[in-house]
């Protein structure tokens, strides 16, 4: 195949790329969430840090409050933010001047103003709160309803846990802010964001058309924040060179900076928010879902498969999709019911293992979440597609014609599993996704301590 493509036209050059543009669009229609329910995966980690590091309680306070207080040095602070970004992320869509945080004085509209300069959907919700595994009864706890705290009120992965209301000045401990934060990159603050969302502040934003992922579906549109495409084949980017347009880094570097500058301005409470909304991004590229376009396929088998599309045979491209779309969300279930099961039975698993491993933390630096981080996950890939194909029942991972999210059964993968397969499966699958987890535990870390190594 690789032989007759020097001999297209320029027209069928152009017409090649855009169809290879249209085939991938369709892949992350579904399932970009990654992990489920972050906290599961932010809190072991926390835990084996607060042996060395300092995690002090902190005050909550409203994000107005904290703006309002800091409005003078956060103008400032995001001007450099914007020009880092701008000198340093490859395919940064900059930030449009009239979006600029100005100083004004204006309470009424300072979040409006900080969210339009940091470029989240604006109907993003900040509330008080903070989440626990359901069934904790905790006394005089008022709890939230999902329409308070996400824009997804309809997940299942909340149903599990429940979200309790706190006062400003209430204090919590250092873990359960960031914890509880490490979840709300997932309810929504990245949707809408592009210009053909249908949104009119993704028509100010300016990042242009959705790269890749259905714009039409709202959970999918914030696809291109969550997943970092880095180390694909040469020949994919060439003909693909839009699954360069990911933004994980741009969120990863702002929060991070975002929780320094709470800081040195005595605003713990957002110090370790912040911290933990940048840990999310962290977690996400740990995921070789998130950092690999088709797990399981060559980069040669790719372009094989879109060069039938454009004679015409589509169902090899549809079928890649759809396969891949599945065992994305297969691998994320089976992840959420495992660790969530070992939780409530006191039981621990070789992934809770992973992330409460005592691992000396590399330095970090703003290159490590794609050079080492994303890499590292992208590696993994093809083995946890192997594996996942050898276990889970046929119908969820390797039937081209469902679309599991519609189909029954899929709360009882650990038991298909363990019934067709043994435990031995258990354990391989287990021991896959603790290779995972334990990059976001090794990096999690050196992002951790780097922030608390400024306080
Ligand atoms: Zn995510």
């Amino acid at each position: 195949m690789l032989k007759k493509m020097p001999s297209l036209s320029l027209f069928d050059q152009t017409r090649y790329r855009c169809l290879f543009l249209t085939a991938v669009l369709l892949a992350f229609a579904f399932s970009v969430a990654a992990w489920e329910h972050h906290p599961l995966l932010t809190e072991p980690v926390l835990e084996t840090i607060s042996e060395t590091e300092s995690f002090t309680p902190a005050a909550a306070v409203t994000l107005e409050d904290f703006l309002s207080a800091v409005e003078g040095p956060l103008a400032v602070f995001l001007a450099e933010e914007e020009a880092w970004a701008r000198e340093h992320l490859p395919w940064y869509a900059p930030c449009p001047e009239e979006l600029d945080f100005v100083a004004t004085g204006n309470p009424d509209d300072i979040r409006a103003r900080f969210f339009q300069a940091i470029r989240i959907n604006p109907n993003t919700k900040t509330p008080l709160y903070f989440s626990v595994l359901s069934g904790n009864d905790i006394q005089g706890a008022t709890l939230l309803s999902p329409e308070e705290f996400t824009l997804f009120p309809d997940a299942a992965a909340l149903e599990s846990f429940d979200f309790v209301s706190l006062l400003p000045g209430g204090v919590l401990n250092a873990q359960d802010i960031i914890a509880t934060a490490s979840n709300e990159p997932d309810y929504g603050m990245d949707t809408g964001l592009f210009e053909d969302n249908d949104t009119d502040f993704g028509r100010r934003y300016g990042f242009g058309l959705q790269p890749f992922g259905n714009p039409g579906l709202d959970y999918g549109s914030q696809a291109p924040f969550h997943m970092g495409f880095y180390h694909e084949s040469p020949l994919v980017f060439l003909f693909a060179p839009f699954l360069k347009r990911t933004y994980p880094e741009y969120r990863i570097h702002l929060f991070k900076r975002l929780s320094e500058f709470a800081f040195e301005n005595d605003h713990d409470y957002w110090g370790w928010r912040f911290m933990g909304w940048g840990l999310h991004y962290l977690a996400d590229l740990s995921m070789p879902y998130h950092t690999t376009v088709l797990p399981g396929y060559s980069a040669l088998r790719m372009l094989w498969i879109n060069f039938l599309d454009i004679l015409g045979i589509s169902t090899p491209v549809d079928n890649a999709l759809q396969l891949v779309s599945n065992r994305h969300m297969a691998i994320e279930t089976y992840q959420r019911i495992v660790m969530e099961r070992a939780l409530r039975e006191g039981s621990g698993c070789a992934i809770f293992d992973a992330l409460n491993a005592d691992y000396d933390a590399p330095a970090y630096d703003d290159n490590l979440p794609r050079q080492v981080l994303a890499n590292a996950s992208n590696q993994l890939a093809r083995q946890m597609n192997r594996t996942l194909v050898k276990y889970m029942p046929y119908d969820f991972v390797s039937n081209p014609a469902l679309e599991l999210g519609e189909i029954e059964g899929l709360e009882n993968i650990v038991e298909m599993v363990a019934e067709s397969h043994g435990v031995q499966a258990l354990e391989e699958l287990d021991a896959l996704l603790a290779d995972a987890l334990e990059l976001f535990a090794h990096y999690g870390r050196s992002y951790i301590a780097d922030i608390i190594s400024k306080r």
